[in-house]
């Protein structure tokens, strides 16, 4: 089965509640980088960002199938998910590392939406990719922790009660660089003002993204995720979900770009025919079509291996990658269709043009992936 045919009573649905949304709510919003609290607010009441969570804790304890699902539909739609997608995943770490006491104090409120937990802490500008040289450290101090250090690139932090974060609790070993990072679950409504700031950074597409500082936070002990020492492993846990989801974005945004472009080239009419009759119309929408479709039986496969606990981390990343080269592709083949109506603002082509590159970089840069699979799977030497 191919992925536009899995659960087609919530894609409907997800359609449905897009279209509340058209372009010009999200034309608007881009225009002053602001936050779609009224799209967040929709998809959280229908149920949509609780999927992942287990019924036992209140959400809907569907697979990452029906995930990959929703989010691709409402990239389809021309909607963006990067605003809230995070509610979905950034629980994981709880879920699967939490106390039973943590667990309860927080899951359910997530799932109705109380409680937003969709800040993840774990990039800093001077480490970039190199996560175990991250310098922000936690040092214990009877039943808290003092947290000192800046993080960059923190998406939704200005909209997150509370935040997953990573950092060092005892200082980096050659020997073993990964071992001695924690990771501390930090209530952002405490935080702000008390040792944390936040500062937005203003990027080319509207994400929300900022730059926090840390001076001598206090974080309650009992905000420990997990035993102290094994964070890394526990966010390397939750980035397979991470990469197929967003994977499944950008499938969305193809698919996007491919509707809109495939239209339009019916319509528009140059030389006396439409212009989707010449083949060097025809042949770049066929390819983005031949490269989104074979991009999503990766995600598919990814998310299966992921929903039966079997090992996926270089398919969700060689789904992450084929998924972001696709979008990107199509983004470009909708562009040119388009000709001179593709930057206008009003066809949305050019926002979703920007917004679908960042998919190359971020959640992981598409040279880390190709690391991965020549090492990992090649047997290539490690380049670094
Ligand atoms: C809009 C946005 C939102 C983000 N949201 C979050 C968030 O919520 N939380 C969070 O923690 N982070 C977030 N990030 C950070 C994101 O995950 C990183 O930007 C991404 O992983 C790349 O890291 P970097 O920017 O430090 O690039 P660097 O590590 O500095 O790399 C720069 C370039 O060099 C390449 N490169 C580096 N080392 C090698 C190598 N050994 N071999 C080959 N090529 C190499 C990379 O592929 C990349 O193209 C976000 C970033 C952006 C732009």
């Amino acid at each position: 089965m191919i992925a536009e045919e899995t659960f087609p009573e919530i894609r409907e649905a997800v359609r449905r509640l897009c279209a509340r949304f058209p372009g010009a709510y999200w034309r608007e919003l881009d225009r002053e980088r602001a936050y779609p609290t009224a799209f967040v607010q929709a998809l959280t009441e229908a149920g949509f960002l609780s999927v992942l969570i287990p019924e036992e804790y209140s959400g809907s304890g569907l697979g990452l199938s029906a995930a990959t699902a929703i989010l691709e539909e409402i990239h389809r739609s021309g909607c963006n998910g990067g605003a809230c997608h995070a509610q979905m995943y950034t629980m994981g770490t709880v879920l699967r590392h939490g106390t039973p006491a943590q667990k309860e104090a927080y899951l359910p409120k997530v799932a109705s939406g109380e409680l937003r937990l969709q800040a993840f802490g774990v990039t800093e500008p001077d480490a970039g990719t190199d996560t175990t040289r991250i310098t922000t450290f936690a040092r214990r101090e009877g039943d808290r922790y003092i947290v000192n250090g800046r993080k960059l690139w923190i998406s939704r932090a200005e909209h997150s009660d509370l935040m997953v974060l990573l950092c060092r609790t005892s200082p980096r070993s050659e020997e073993k660089s990964s071992a001695g990072m924690s990771v501390l679950l930090v209530d952002m409504r405490a935080a702000v003002g008390h040792g944390l700031t936040i500062t937005p950074v203003r990027t080319m597409l509207n994400h929300a993204t900022t730059e926090l500082l840390f001076e001598d936070l206090e974080v309650p002990a009992e905000n420990l995720v997990g035993e102290e020492g094994k964070g890394f492993r526990y966010i390397l846990d939750g980035m397979n979900a991470e990469r197929i989801l967003i994977a499944a974005e950008c499938i969305g945004d193809a698919r996007f770009f491919i509707d809109r472009a495939s239209q339009y080239a019916k319509d528009r009419v140059v030389f006396g025919r439409p212009i989707g009759e010449n083949q060097g119309v025809q042949f770049p929408l066929a390819r983005a079509h031949v490269q989104m479709t074979s991009a999503s039986l990766m995600v598919d496969r990814a998310a299966q291996l992921f929903e039966a606990g079997r090992p996926c981390g270089t398919e969700a990343n060689m789904a992450k990658l084929v998924a972001s080269e696709a979008s990107w592709f199509a983004a470009d083949m909708a562009l040119q269709t388009h000709g001179g109506f593709g930057f206008a603002e009003e066809y949305d082509i050019e926002r979703k043009f920007r917004e679908t590159r960042l998919y190359q970089v971020a959640p992981i840069s598409t040279n880390l992936i190709l690391s991965h699979v020549a090492t990992h799977v090649l047997g290539q030497p490690k380049s670094f």
